[in-house]
């Protein structure tokens, strides 16, 4: 359904300008129609450009778009404006008209449509989005939550092949946020809508996408289902960046093969992913991955360690386990009415596949 390629955008190229900042760096990706593709990466790396350039806001440097298979950006030119695009867009924080009520807000992209018409879309949008009966009202009459929602359903009325979110549900609370994001989600899914979803927020990123793309410095450096990107990313930086990641040293056997394995300190791990690792490597484990119990199940060997912090999130939590041969400590999740106390001694075991990353580029 949307397709990028090459897709490059320099800002500060202008006369007097100090710096020139790459914001796009060769961009190529696609989204599948009625998929939902959220955009993962750090503040600054180009997550809002790329919307506003697919948007029809920004002309990048080169590169095209193409909606359907019709270019809407040809090297670098605009070929289509914004409003012909075919594409919504929910800003940052919403962006309504405050002057406008909430039917005029939702009705702002139907001025083509016949008054009937209009005011009918208006209302069947609304309620989409659990909001019937709300359309007298100004934006400032409504709570946080439901100014989303009268965003999304702006950018939706117009029935737009592609919808895109930047980050929606960034000024939300944590309760308002998990309850909008599954609505969000059921709606788009319902609607079978194509939508790109910018987020910094690695959770969010993981819950909602059917896949995710990861930029880093403005390129593109992964996209795929949420599973393999958090347990296979492409680097450790990425891991780090995704959840907590346990690091530890090993060497490859089988290189090359299906039966790729790694031998280190837990013993001998199948490998999911080698990243052309041959011999010593970077092992990525994650906290989840690793099975605590009593040191006197010796049933396998792993690690015996003692548990130094404990960390309690409600319906999990986090161990911080020292380990003495590894010289440092592994981080471990648990249930959060585990049994394990600090002082305790454990053993660790992993039972799972892990991913495998050459040195070098760890350290890197
Ligand atoms: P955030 O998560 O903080 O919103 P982002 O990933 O969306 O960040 P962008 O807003 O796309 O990042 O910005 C990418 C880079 O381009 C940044 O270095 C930013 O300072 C720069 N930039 C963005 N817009 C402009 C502009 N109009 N003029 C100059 N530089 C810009």
């Amino acid at each position: 359904m949307l397709e990028t390629h090459n897709l490059t955008k320099v800002f500060g190229r202008a006369v007097g300008a100090q710096e020139s900042i790459l914001a796009l760096d060769d961009v190529d990706f696609h989204v599948a129609e009625g998929e939902l593709m959220t955009v993962l990466g750090p503040s600054g790396c180009g997550k809002t450009t790329l919307l506003r350039v697919i948007a029809g806001f920004e002309t990048p440097d080169s590169g095209t778009v193409t909606v359907a298979g019709r270019p809407i950006v040809a090297e670098g030119a605009r070929t289509v404006p914004a409003h012909a695009r075919g594409i919504g867009l929910v800003p940052q924080e919403g962006a309504l008209f405050p002057h406008l009520s909430v039917a005029q807000n939702v009705g702002f992209g139907l001025r083509r449509l016949h008054p009937c018409e209009r005011r009918d879309r208006v209302a069947e949008t609304l309620e989409l989005v659990g909001l019937a009966g709300f359309g007298r009202r100004r934006p400032h009459e409504l709570s946080g939550g439901q100014q989303q929602r009268v965003a999304l359903a702006r950018a939706i009325a117009p029935r737009p092949q592609v919808v895109l979110l930047d980050e929606p549900f960034s000024a939300l609370d944590e309760y308002l946020r998990e309850n909008l994001r599954s609505e969000v989600r059921a709606l788009l899914t319902r609607l079978g809508t194509t939508t790109i979803m910018v987020t910094h927020d690695q959770e969010e990123a993981l819950a909602m996408g059917d896949r995710v793309a990861v930029m880093r410095a403005g390129r593109v450096i992964q996209v795929g289902p949420p599973r393999e990107t958090y347990f296979q990313p492409a680097d450790l930086q990425l891991a780090r960046f995704l959840g907590e990641a346990v690091v530890i040293k090993g060497e490859l056997v089988g290189a090359g093969t299906d039966r790729a394995c790694v031998s280190c300190a837990f013993g001998t791990l199948p490998v999911a992913m080698a990243n052309g690792c041959t011999g010593p490597c970077d092992v990525l484990i994650r906290p989840e991955n690793i099975r605590i119990g009593d040191v006197a199940d010796t049933r396998s060997p792993g690690l015996v360690g003692t548990v130094r912090e404990q960390t309690f999130y409600g319906h999990d939590g986090l161990l911080r386990v020292h380990v003495a041969q590894l010289g440092g400590d592994v981080t471990v999740r648990v249930l959060g009415d585990h049994p394990h106390r600090v002082g305790d001694d454990v053993r660790l075991t992993v039972e799972r596949s892990v991913s495998t990353y050459p040195i070098e580029r760890a350290a890197a």
